[in-house]
């Protein structure tokens, strides 16, 4: 008896071949230089920071060479669940408009000639190329219950391939036809694994397209290649699929470096071409000391790209970060190219940083400040309505009902203005920095020993109150009442003898702007009495301190 006849006794329900399965997936017309790159998450109902960082890698290499960008999703681990985390990946993906040449809709359609886009709808290709290695002799079943669940794929994962490394050879590797037989009789679970053709003492260089050539030691363990549930662990189906699929270029994070040389092995013993790595660096932050650490699930809400969604990131602000932490080159280029789209930015693999970056929040607020500043006031709006449609409802009915109020405010120091403000970095933020427009004033920033002052002056200024026809006229009209009440007209004149005033000019426009705002910053005050009218104003400026 053969190895055909094992790989027939184990796997009697495969009759498709892998010749039938590559006639499904014909290469691809690829022009000279176009790269074919792919997203291939795993959906846990988060989408990583880490991972969006490689999406967004393949993203500018489809985009930078004309290619062809798809996504996978990698769902073989059937104990999680599914559904919901899908939802999750594609909104995330949607809400930063991230498109895909080829994917497969939430509905189940694929749209691409090179599907099923899921990984647990391939299972049967899964087995018809284990069966092919069983047959040639380079896999085999294993029957140990060690071989039981993911446990094994997890030491494979995390596997160091340092000097002393010992051979792992499975005990079922050389199990004959006859023993093989009476466990399937017997109805026993198995795995298949690899057998592998190293000795232990091998070492192999192999090409990263960030880090160039890295050496490392041989694969020298017979691993797990389809679990006893029939499902792959990633490394298989990862070789299977890249080749299927056509890809050209393998972007994912560098904690897979250490697993590369089984990967290697299973693409030789499968007869396929090896694929191009790109393992980029892992994201970091900085702790309270100034030390490194991952960027971490558990203590930075902005390791998950919701994150960015909830708090009302614009995208490209996000992107533009990206790419600062992907090629230190992005900062000059957008220093010196202010209008350009990011998507004019190019960068090569090798060009990508290998320092592992470290995220930094108030970086981001600042590229996001400079993104939110360039948005005239209508768009502004817009985006922020958008986001309030998703986040926070009650907020947007009222910024629908009082659409012209609103645009008005989005409007404000910043359409037509040479020097804009740039306060601004998320859409969340915009409810409580405005808040004077949806409600009066409640707390005032005022200080204690300033409250009789203005007291007195809102006295004098609210008795003949109008509201003033221009920003000047305003002006005019306080500095006057200021003047005969003992203020400082004339900036010089008071700071050459300030105790002969009770203050100065801008010290009563303060007082005017806490009544009406409650902040002692505002914008221009007069667009905002503007804004709010006659009446309101009135009624604010009855306060008293
Ligand atoms: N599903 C794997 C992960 O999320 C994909 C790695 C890869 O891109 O090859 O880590």
């Amino acid at each position: 008896m053969n190895n055909i006849d094992i790989a027939n006794l184990i796997f009697p329900e495969v009759s498709i071949s892998t010749d039938e399965i590559f006639a499904r997936y014909p290469k691809r017309n690829l022009k000279e230089g176009q790269m074919v790159t792919r997203f291939a998450p795993s959906p846990t109902g988060l989408v990583h920071i880490g991972n969006f960082f490689q999406a967004f890698i393949s993203y500018n290499i489809a985009k930078n060479t004309d290619g062809v960008l798809f996504l996978r999703i990698e769902d073989t681990d059937r104990k999680r669940e599914k559904v919901e985390a899908k939802k999750v990946l594609y909104d995330v993906l949607d809400n930063f408009e991230m498109k895909f040449d080829e994917y497969q809709t939430l509905d189940g359609e694929d749209v691409g000639d090179y599907g099923p886009y899921v990984q647990s709808q391939r299972v049967e290709i899964y087995k018809a190329f284990a069966k092919k290695l069983v047959s040639e002799g380079k896999a085999f079943p294993c029957f140990c219950k060690k071989t039981e669940g993911k446990e094994d794929v997890l030491k494979l994962r995390e596997t160091k391939f340092s000097e002393d490394d010992e051979k792992e050879y499975d005990p079922c590797r050389d199990l004959s036809y006859e023993e093989i037989k009476k466990h399937i009789e017997n109805g026993d679970s198995f795995a298949i694994r690899l057998k592998t053709k190293n000795q232990g003492n091998e070492r192999i260089k192999f090409n990263d397209l960030i880090k160039g050539e890295l050496e490392a030691k041989a694969n020298a363990k017979d691993f797990v290649i389809l679990k006893s549930d029939g499902t792959p662990p990633y490394p298989f189906a990862h070789a299977i699929d890249d080749t299927l699929m056509g890809t050209t270029i393998v972007v994912r994070g560098e904690e897979y470096i250490a697993s590369t040389p089984a990967h290697i092995e299973l693409f030789e013993a499968l007869g396929f071409k090896q694929i191009q790595y790109c393992h980029n660096p892992l994201i970091y932050k900085l702790n309270e000391l100034g030390n490194r650490r991952k960027i971490s699930k558990r203590y930075d809400p902005e390791s998950n790209m919701m994150y960015f969604c909830e708090n009302g990131y614009p995208k490209e602000a996000v992107f533009e970060y990206l790419l600062n932490m992907i090629n230190s080159g992005f900062e000059i280029w957008r220093k010196n190219n202010p209008d350009k789209s990011w998507k004019e930015f190019k960068f090569k693999p090798s060009q990508i940083t290998t320092v592992a970056p470290i995220f930094d929040l108030v970086k981001l607020n600042d590229i996001s400040k400079n993104v939110i500043v360039g948005i005239c006031g209508e768009e502004l709006y817009k985006n922020w309505l958008e986001w309030a449609k998703v986040y926070d409802i009650e907020l947007s009915k009222v910024l629908e009902k009082e659409r012209d109020k609103f645009v008005a405010v989005c409007k404000m120091d910043r359409d037509g203005k040479p020097k804009p403000r740039k306060d601004i970095f998320n859409y969340a933020m915009m409810k409580e920095k405005f808040h004077y427009f949806f409600s009066s004033p409640v707390t005032f920033a005022i200080e204690e020993q300033d409250k009789e002052k203005a007291n007195e002056f809102l006295d004098a200024y609210r008795k003949d109150f109008k509201m003033p026809a221009s920003n000047e006229e305003w002006f005019e009209n306080v500095k006057t009442l200021a003047g005969e009440m003992g203020y400082a007209t004339d900036n010089k004149l008071y700071k050459a003898n300030p105790e002969q005033f009770k203050g100065n000019v801008a010290k009563v426009c303060e007082f005017v702007r806490l009544a009406i705002t409650g902040e002692k910053d505002s914008p221009t005050l007069f667009t905002i009495m503007e804004i709010l009218g006659e009446e309101e104003v009135k009624e604010r400026l009855n306060i008293r301190f």
